[in-house]
């Protein structure tokens, strides 16, 4: 298509009725211009293709689809060549559907462990964010399926969804919540982007200029098309005017609005040419990378998923080496989630799964006993359900418990009220745990809980969601045919009050201020030296790794120059297995508050007993810059840097270091309150100020003054309290109290500022 020739041969109604879509799923076809209809559906686990009446909530029927894990878990696998290949999966039974785009992936960051939408998104870390994501964007849009990252931005909760305002300050939206956005873009290149219901700073993600032209188009280059969430729409003239491509679902409802607006001079033709050109692009390129031959085998894929879960599975506590669990041993299978497993998110991104898999079905031909112990919709303790688990329990060598969050607590729409796991289940754990020490739990659900029995419980296996092969996966984990090699995407507090977010989530007054700034996760869990109940990056194996040789390339550099990591781990057990080697950042000293570490790099690696390898990473500037808002810029304080290497955020095995020189001459506007500490820090203010000093005799060799003199008779510690204070002086104080003229202070900032 020539898109220019065909944008000239459109009338003015032609273009706006292009801006939004034909139906649900549909944009709208223009058949003497050439312009075809695509067809888009959710995702990100999955297809969501409706096949009659379409909604946006996962009510109506859908074609049957493999269901992978979900976010969350997908994220416990810190394992990039997973993401992609999912994505490539994903890409092609969506070509062979005549899918043109998946509404995936969910970047927003996990904030608060209430958030009814956590299993859809990733992490509390924006680097391993935007690190899979950008993955499975580049996989899936190689089969040329194209990707729509959604909810841009600052969604992070359901309460109120479609019109919070979320207040968050530019740092923290910079280092914490558009990192996993401006990765897909700039280096996935992903071709589309959903703006998200809220307002940020008090303006609709839909009419936000500052997001959608400012930040997105000209900052990062982003030259794909936007598009809102399903019925995000507010003032559709002032969304296109922002730069809002094209709405969702169609029929929209305000294009003689926006004919108004176009006439009264409201919104320029210019603005209305812009997502058009946008919508063909997209239109085009959707054209161009079909490929009608594309076929998918459910059989096959359904495999796919069940490897994923396993690769996802985070062992979180294995005390005595209870598992894997012996094949022969007599064992109880406790709860309902060992038939019918929970294994995804209720909601648009519910999948109607083709065939899943119960971990009871695995376990054919062994000495397994079966009680349900619980009712997965109720929260009370049934005493006969109770009673039959407790008895199955005792008369068992080993008890595992699947247990979890049902469906009915963690949904899109709806945030979670608290952290609590039903008190069903807990009671049913407590009670099981009691009789039988050799009890493990398996967890299910996209978010941390609270444990009140964490401390009976010697194993505990976290599935989160695993997908609907996930009972063959519990399986062959639990049984040690496969060996867990997950690790936490998040941090698990030992109760929802320690979370930063706690006192501000989810608002009041219809707006949500996050406070907590970039202290998000184990930012803050670490600054404040908190107990946590299992830290970021927490994992075990049924083997264990040994850290060795850590080097770098270089023990000075500028910002401009990249550093290469080596280090190497070895397994040092009897079976083979997989470890998730992390690096971590520590800025040593600053003068802005940064977290103690933030995560730049990792690596998962596979090792046969005794096996070592070398890893290397390459950090480049922003692995050690922070935003600077004056600067509006990333901006790296010189000076040392500890690059930390561990199996999680609290376990840090090897340390080196590195001093960093930025590049960047900052530019500092000194005034008449700079301080004097400030000053000093220029070399011509600081021979300007230590001359005066000298005058006033407080420095140096001079005749003392009056003030020097009585300092001196006020002891031996005063003259460190007294170079404090003058350091925290104003220089306007110089003038006040005689020691500089006004005219001298002026000509010293004119040097300053020069
Ligand atoms: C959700 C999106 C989804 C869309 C279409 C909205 O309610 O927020 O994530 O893609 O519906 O179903």
């Amino acid at each position: 298509m020539d898109i220019e020739k065909t944008l000239a041969a459109m009338t003015r109604q032609e273009k706006v009725a292009l801006c939004t879509g034909k139906d649900f799923w549909r944009t709208k076809a223009f058949e003497h211009l050439g312009i075809p209809s695509v067809m888009m559906c959710d995702g990100p686990h999955g297809l969501r293709k409706q096949v009659g009446e379409g909604d946006h909530l996962g009510i109506n029927d859908s074609i049957k689809s493999i269901c992978y894990p979900t976010a969350a878990a997908l994220a416990a696998s810190y394992d990039i060549d997973l993401l992609y290949e999912l994505g490539e999966a994903l890409g092609n039974t969506g070509q062979a559907e005549n899918i043109a785009m998946l509404l995936g992936p969910g970047v927003n960051i996990k904030r608060s462990p209430l958030c009814g939408r956590n299993f859809e998104y990733f992490s509390e870390d924006p680097y391993l964010t935007a690190q899979l994501a950008t993955a499975y964007v580049k996989g899936l849009q190689s089969k040329g399926v194209a990707a729509c990252v959604k909810h841009y931005a600052a969604n992070n909760q359901e309460t109120r969804r479609n019109t919070i305002d979320t207040l968050v300050d530019e740092r923290t939206l910079r280092e914490i919540y558009l990192p996993g956005f401006e990765a897909v873009v700039k280096e996935g290149k992903v071709r589309s982007v959903m703006c998200a219901y809220n307002k940020v700073n008090g303006t609709y993600c839909s009419e936000n200029e500052t997001l959608l032209t400012d930040i997105l188009r000209q900052q990062w280059g982003f030259d794909g098309m936007t598009v809102t969430d399903w019925g995000a729409t507010k003032e559709r003239p002032a969304g296109i005017a922002a730069g809002l491509d094209l709405e969702m679902p169609g029929p929209g409802r305000q294009e003689e609005k926006v004919l108004k607006a176009l006439e009264d001079g409201a919104l320029t033709e210019e603005a209305l040419d812009k997502a058009v050109r946008n919508i063909l692009r997209f239109l085009d390129d959707t054209q161009r990378l079909r490929q009608a031959n594309a076929s998918y085998s459910l059989r096959e894929d359904h495999k796919l998923a069940g490897r994923y879960a396993m690769e996802s599975a985070v062992l979180m506590k294995n005390e005595g080496g209870l598992l894997p669990l012996g094949k022969n041993s007599k064992l109880a299978f406790i709860g309902e989630f060992t038939k019918t497993p929970r294994f995804q998110g209720a909601g648009s991104s519910y999948i109607n799964a083709s065939e899943v898999t119960g971990v009871l079905d695995c376990v054919q031909g062994l000495q397994v006993s079966y009680a349900q112990g619980y009712v997965a919709r109720d929260t009370h303790t049934d005493p006969v359900l109770l009673a039959q688990a407790v008895q199955a329990a005792k008369e068992a060598e080993v008890a595992v418990i699947f247990a979890g969050l049902p469906n009915t607590i963690e949904t899109e729409g709806a945030d979670r009220e608290d952290m609590d796991m039903p008190a069903n289940q807990n009671e049913l754990i407590a009670a099981v745990a009691a009789v039988q020490p050799n009890t493990v739990v398996v967890l299910h659900g996209g978010a941390p809980v609270a444990m009140p029995w964490i401390s009976r419980v010697p194993a505990l296996l976290n599935m989160y969601l695993g997908g609907e092969d996930v009972g063959a996966a519990e399986a062959a984990l639990l049984f040690g045919e496969a060996n867990p090699s997950g690790k936490l995407p998040e941090t698990y507090p030992v109760q929802l009050q320690d979370n930063p977010s706690y006192l501000n989530f989810p608002g009041e007054g219809g707006k949500v201020d996050y406070r907590e700034g970039i202290f998000v996760g184990y930012r803050y869990y670490d600054a404040k030296n908190m107990q946590v109940l299992f830290p970021f990056g927490h994992g075990l194996s049924y083997t264990s790794f040994a850290y060795s040789g850590l080097t770098l390339d270089k023990a000075k550099m500028d910002d401009s120059e990249t550093l290469t990591v080596r280090c190497r781990v070895k397994n040092i057990g009897a079976v083979a297995g997989k470890e998730v080697v992390q690096l971590y950042v520590h800025d040593v000293e600053s003068t802005v508050n940064r977290p103690p570490h933030e995560l730049k790099g990792f690596a998962k690696v596979s090792l046969e007993p005794g096996e070592e390898k070398e890893l290397c990473f390459t950090l480049g500037k922003r692995a050690f810059a922070y935003y600077d808002v004056d600067c509006k810029d990333w901006y790296v304080e010189s000076g040392s840097f500890e690059i930390e290497i561990g199996a999680s955020s609290r376990d840090i095995r090897l340390k080196a270091e590195v001093t960093v020189e930025s590049t960047t001459t900052r530019k500092v506007l000194y005034t008449r309150d700079s301080i004097a500490g400030d000053v000093m820090k220029h070399e011509k203010g600081r021979a300007i100020l230590t001359k005066m000093f000298e005058k006033a005799g407080v420095v140096g060799d001079a005749q003392p003054t009056e003030m020097a003199k009585s300092v001196e008779q006020m002891g031996e510690a005063t003259p460190r309290m007294m170079e404090r204070a003058l350091l925290e002086t104003p220089i306007s104080t110089g003038v006040t109290f005689g020691q500089m003229t006004e005219e001298e202070l002026q000509d010293l900032l004119a040097v300053l500022n020069k």
